[in-house]
Order: structure tokens, then sequence, then C-alpha cells
């Protein structure tokens, strides 16, 4: 070694000491826990210490939700009511899909990493979004039909020096944060049931907790916890009883069998994690939101009656082994696919001068929900937006108070608000200490539920149990436009000591994005109709906009390097309300996937590349001989088969394309990708086991039916 090279070796030494000694002092004086000092430069090291001390570090976004608490505040206030018209762009990265994009990034020393449509994985430089790695788990593009809500993911966890996360197709994968390396992975579900993970993993005590989906296609729903450094299970807990005839997994079970009734194992009986989990080091208990029960119409599920525990529940676990804790269910026999799926929020509240540990939840049954997370005790539940299935929530029992429309037993359909999209799903709401309110993004859409005659599972198709032809868009022109008048979102900013709002943002219509609220006095919300806004967090005064040129549903972030505060959230429309709900979700806009990553910072002067308008050119009338029995039996097996990914009535919400513009309407290639499975590896499977040619052949006599109905383009 030259001299040189020593020296500045022997120098970088002492730098080194120094700075060790430096963040040992800023250690002490900050009463944190021992710093290794090395723990800025191993990505993602995160250990137990730093992920339950997450509030300590504002320059990181370590976990799901920031902290465990999963509050989405952040004490970082460069970005402030003050200065925030001067936000800009920072940098872009663009990803390889047009599906929709659902994941909170987390971002720990100066590293992005976060999902993306298919289950990919990306780690970027967080200052400047250089790609470091990328990781495709390869998902079969088959797999996409047993996803109710598109193939989305919604994030990762990160745990010494690995990133976690799920696969559409159930796998849990542990990649090295250093290189994107595949370390372990690991099957959680029985392939022979359709299962999709689309939620985030957390990480609990060195284990990752990971749920699942398919509450609408026959699965019985649990949560697991795996090692993290090896991948081995360590427990799971199913979320309802399973067939009466085999072992009972956990004694529990054996109590909520009594609340069930008929053969519902055969179908599975739902209850799904599919995305709120909720580690609370405070008092050492694991929180899961369960779904629905399969199929959503009680009456299939569970003949003789009964509340379908622990469907539409909230349940406490003890983390090291999954035992039961308690349990709090805000749907006794739901029937309208009323998940408590939606992320939780812990906080410490002064309820009625007692200080109370809570736990917050907007789910999509559209009541705000307070409970004494000590034991799942409920504090209060209110309405936060328009509701006309229960009265209210009865104090003494826990139990909402139901109205004469909620169980949808005449003969007509029950226009009932909320649908199944929620009055809140998915979309992470935030809850800022310091203005005390939590910030909901609201949607006002109802759903006409209407029994059938008569049910049978399906074997590709979802499981709903509800009339899906009554559920669809009436086409009379006045019917549809007052139908479409109901559809609204708003971001509405809560109370939840008084259980009222303290303001609210209306929006043309519902799916708007998750929020975040600072210090800064901000609150950051994406739109459907292609915004990423930011307003004053106590009175909702609007600050700044910038058109994102797609929509914006992800929860935004932010985080420090060096003296520089970023906002960054995912772009990109997609998930279940553009897939499914066809023309109504044009009421939020007519845009269309743009898929990248969003990092905006004070001054930022970086521009987005101009993207071509939608064109929608008139759709000429096309020949269609099938008699009009054969159009309403396509019409039947289409709201059956294709309407949950192409949209109510054959109207495509503009993520996938629009089959009434196929250019397969008019030859034989309809019945390769129907029957044949030509489009299988995008998703389109075969669905020559469940229809025949015939039936394919109605199906399209009824798309062709949709297009010369519409002619002319729509005019939203
Ligand atoms: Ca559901």
């Amino acid at each position: 070694m030259r001299v040189a090279e020593r020296k500045s070796k022997l120098r970088f030494t002492i730098t080194r000491l120094a700075l060790t000694l430096f963040l040992a002092v800023i250690s002490a004086a900050c009463k944190q826990p021992k710093v290794d000092s090395e723990m800025a430069v191993k990505p993602a090291d995160v250990n137990e210490s730093r992920i339950t001390n997450a509030d300590r570090e504002p320059q990181n976004w370590m976990t799901y939700g920031r902290t465990y608490d999963e509050q989405r505040f952040s004490p970082l206030n460069q970005i402030s009511d003050q200065n925030v018209s001067r936000l800009g762009l920072a940098w872009h990265y663009d990803l390889d899909t047009n599906r929709g994009q659902e994941a909170t990034p987390i971002v720990i020393d100066g590293v992005m990493y976060f999902t993306s449509a298919w289950s990919k994985v990306f780690a970027l430089n967080a200052a400047s979004g250089k790609l470091l790695w990328s990781y495709d788990p390869k998902v079969p593009g088959n797999w996409a039909v047993n996803a109710c809500c598109d193939v989305v993911n919604r994030g990762v966890a990160a745990w010494k020096g690995k990133i976690f996360s799920g696969t559409l197709d159930g796998r849990l994968i542990a990649l090295d944060a250093t290189s994107g390396r595949l370390i372990w992975e690991t099957l959680t579900i029985d392939p022979n049931f359709r299962y999709t993970i689309t939620g985030a993993p957390r990480v609990a005590k060195g284990k990752i907790i990971i749920g699942n989906g398919g509450g609408e296609f026959g699965v019985r729903g649990y949560v697991s916890a795996y090692d993290g450094e090896t991948g081995k299970l360590v427990w799971r807990f199913y979320t309802v009883p399973g067939d009466p005839s085999q072992p009972v997994e956990s004694p529990i079970l054996t109590r909520a069998a009594q609340t069930w009734s008929g053969q519902w194992w055969k179908l599975g009986g739902g209850g799904t994690v599919w995305n709120a989990i909720t580690y609370d080091p405070d008092l050492d208990q694991l929180y899961i939101g369960t779904g629905n029960g399969t199929p959503w119409s009680a009456k299939f599920r569970s003949p003789e009656g009964g509340d379908n525990l622990f469907t539409c529940s909230i349940i406490a676990l003890k983390p090291d082994t999954g035992e039961y804790v308690w349990h709090y269910q805000e749907d006794p026999a739901d029937a309208w696919d009323f998940d408590a799926d939606e992320d939780m929020i812990l906080a410490d509240l002064v309820i009625d001068g007692r200080a109370r540990k809570v736990l917050m939840q907007a789910p999509k049954n559209g009541f705000f929900y307070v409970l004494d997370r000590t034991n799942g005790t409920l504090l209060s539940a209110k309405p936060y937006t328009f509701v006309n299935w229960a009265s209210g929530v009865d104090a003494t029992t826990g139990r909402p108070v139901e109205t004469a429309v909620a169980r949808y037993t005449g003969p007509d359909p029950a226009p009932i608000v909320p649908g199944p999209i929620g009055a809140h799903s998915w979309q992470p709401m935030s809850y800022s200490p310091v203005t005390r309110l939590a910030y909901i993004p609201v949607n006002d859409a109802g759903f006409k539920y209407k029994l059938p005659d008569s049910f049978a599972a399906q074997k590709l198709a979802p499981n709903y149990g509800v009339d899906v032809v009554a559920a669809g868009l009436p086409q009379d022109p006045k019917v549809k436009k007052a139908i479409l008048a109901t559809v609204k979102g708003k971001l509405v900013a809560w109370d939840p000591v008084q259980q009222k709002s303290a303001w609210t943002i209306d929006r043309p219509g519902p799916w708007n994005g998750g929020t975040l609220a600072t210090a800064g006095d901000l609150v950051f919300e994406g739109t459907a109709s292609g915004n990423f806004e930011a307003y004053r967090a106590d009175n909702g005064e609007k600050l700044w906009s910038f058109p994102a040129q797609t929509g914006v549903m992800a929860g935004p972030v932010t985080y420090k390097i060096g003296n520089e505060e970023y906002i960054a959230v995912l772009a990109g429309w997609g998930g279940v309300f553009p897939l499914a709900a066809g023309e109504v979700s044009f009421a939020s806009g007519r845009v269309r996937n743009v898929s990248r990553m969003l990092v905006f910072k004070l001054g930022g002067k970086e521009t987005l590349p101009q993207v071509p308008a939608v064109e929608q050119p008139q759709l000429p009338a096309l020949p269609n001989p099938a008699s009009s029995a054969t159009i309403r039996k396509g019409e039947q097996l289409f709201q059956t088969y294709c309407a949950g990914c192409h949209g109510d009535v054959a109207v495509s919400g503009g993520v996938l394309p629009d089959l009434r513009r196929s250019s397969a309407l008019t030859d034989d290639s309809w019945f390769e990708i129907v029957l044949r499975g030509d489009l299988q590896s995008e998703g389109m499977v075969s669905f020559s086991k469940e229809l025949s040619r015939d039936d394919s052949a109605a199906v399209r006599s009824y798309v062709i039916s949709r297009r010369n109905q519409n002619a002319v383009p729509e005019t939203h």
C-alpha cells in the first residue's frame, strides 16, 4: 500500500471513529437504544429496536404505515403549508405495466423499496430514482383469473437486510436488500384453491406476517407467521371454522363454528386477511382485519342463520403463537362484501376524560370504529358518510342496527349504500396527532343487491351469490343518469373523539388515493381523476396540485435524504373499481393507466413526458344475427364470468381493453381467446371448462349488442 493510500485510509478510519463517537453521543442524548454505526451503510438493516422506534427516524419510512401504529403521519416539516406551492417533481421512475398501482413505498437509509403489478419488486436510489435492482417473481399470467381486484400489490416489509413481499400466486419471498437476489421463498397457500396475495407483509418480532385474498373464490381465510431468517412457518390462524369432521386448528374455532349453519366449509367460508395487519408493541398484540364470507349472501353461505365468526371482524392475536386474544365483529352475517380489511390505526386518545389505547378503522360498511384495543370493546361507531343499510351501531351490543332494506329479501333489487367497493377500501387513511384528525378517502357508491333463485359455486367465476344481471347499470338513459348522479367521492377529515367530520373535500367520483399527514400541516392525496394534491391539514384549504396523467390510488410517503425532504407516491389507475364498475367508474374521471413512481421536492423542476389523449373513436355497428334470448343468455354469462375484469355490462373502466372495441368480435380469434386461452400469459385464461362454444358465441353476441347500443362514444 502506498503512503498516500495509507494516510487516506487512516483519515477515513479516524473520520469513521469520530462519526461513531458522534453517533454514540447523539444516541445517548436522545436516550435512544444503542445504534450500530454501520447502520447507515447496510441496506434495510431494520432490527427490533429500529422498527419499534421508527418514529425517531423521521427521515425514513420503515414499514407500511411508517410506524407500528400505522398512523401515516410524518414529523417532517421542511415541506409545509407555507411553501408547498413550490413543490415540484424531483424525479420519476416509469414502470413496465399498465395495471393498477397500490403500493406504499418504504424508504430506509436512502433506498426506496416498492412493489408493482404482478408482484414485481423494485429498489431505487431514493434521491435520484436510479434503479438499484428489481426482482420479477414471474407470476404465471393465468393466476390473474383468481384475483378479484386486479394483479395489484400493496408493498414490502424490511427486516435485517431482507425485503419481503407476497406474490399474486401465493408465495412469500425474501430478497437480499443489497442485490435483490432471492434468499428464500415459500408457498403460503394450497394451489388447488384460488388464493391470491396482494397485501403487504408486516414484521413482528422477527416473524413475517402475511394473509391472502380469495373471499369471492371459495377459500378459507387465514393469516400466517414465517420466520424471517429461514422462511419456516411459525404459526397459522384460520379465521373461519373448517370441515367439522376434521380436527379443529385452534380452540376458538369450536366457538366460531357455533355461529355457522349448513355446509359452509364446502364453499370455503371466506374471512380472508387480504390487507389489514397491525402489530402493537405496547400490548404485544397483533391485529388482523377479515373479509366477507363466501359467497356474499349469507343465505347461501349459512342458510340457517348465524353470525359467521370471524368474517368481517377485527381479531387480536398473540404474535408469538397466533393464539386468539379477542375479536370484534363489525358485520354479523355479512351479506354485502363489507370487509373489515381496511388499515387499522393505533393511537392514544382521551375519550370522555379517560386515556384510552384505541384502534381506529373506517371499514367498507361506512362506520368509523373506535375500539379499546386492550380488550376489543367498542368505544364508539358513527357513519363517516351516507349509509342506508344500518341506522347505527348499538353501543351496548356492538352490533349494527340494520334497516329494512339491508337483507334484500324482496323480488326487486335493493339499492344499498355503500356497495362492495366500500365507503372506504384499502386506500390507506392517515391520522395526525397534531390536528387529531383522521383523513379518509371516502367512496359514495351503492349497489343493487338481489338474491338469485339459486346458487352454485363456480370454478372460474367469482362466487358472489347475488344476482349479477340485476346489479348491472340500467341502460334507460333517465334511470342511468339518476344512478350515476349518486356516485361520488370525498376526502373526509374525521375527528375520532367527537365522531364527526371537521372538513370535507368533494370529489367527482370514488376510488381516490390513500392519504399522508405531515407536521408541515399538510395532507397529501392522489385523485382518481389524475392529480396529486396537498391540503392544509387543519382546515382543508387546497394548497397545491400536480397533474399526474393517471389516477393515483396508492398511499403517499415522505422521507428525507441529507437536508432534503421528498414526497413520493406510486401513480397508476386500476384495481377493482375501474376493472369491474364499468361506466360507473367514469364518474371519477376518464383516466388511463400510466404506471410510475412520482417523487417531489421543493423547487423540483423535472417534467413528465406528454401522453397522448385517450382516443374514443365512434364504434361502427356490427351485424348481430343472434336472437334476443341468446343475447340475454350472453348477458347472464358475461355478468357472471367476464364483468369482474372487463367491466359491468361490457364497458371497460380504462384499465383492460374494452371488449366492445375488440377486433375478435368479427372473427374466430374470439373463440381462440375465450376457449383456447391464447391470451393466457396476460391473464385471460381459457374458459373451455365452464363455457361451451355456444355459450362463448352468446357472450360475443351480447358484447356486439352492447357495442351497437353505444354506437356513439360515451360523453362522460
Ligand atoms: Ca371482499
